[in-house]
């Protein structure tokens, strides 16, 4: 009888190791995704026209595509713009057009 209980036990140890060993093998994998995404995911990621960094809204430069935030930008009517040369360097351009 004693020697059930020690190969039960034994048993026991050993899938409860297994067991272990498998969570912490998951929660490494799930830890090297985590910072693989918040690699990938960066303010200047294309595709994405305005989005929110620091809680400020972010806008584009109609004339060379740069993002900065809304505070900094020129604005001139719908249009935004990095800096006054490059607004007056669109009305330029939309004048010839
Ligand atoms: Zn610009």
């Amino acid at each position: 009888m004693g020697k059930l209980l020690f190969w039960v036990v034994l048993i026991g140890l050993g899938y409860l190791a297994i067991r272990l060993v498998a969570i912490s093998q998951r929660k490494s994998d799930a830890a090297r995704r985590a910072a693989a995404d918040a690699g990938h995911a960066g303010p200047g990621e294309p595709g994405r026209a305005t989005g929110r960094v620091g809680g400020e809204k972010m806008v584009q430069c109609e004339f060379c595509g740069v993002f900065l935030p809304a505070s900094d930008a020129f604005v001139d009517g719908e249009r935004t713009y990095c800096d006054r040369a490059h607004r007056d360097a669109d009305r330029v351009r939309q004048r010839r057009e």
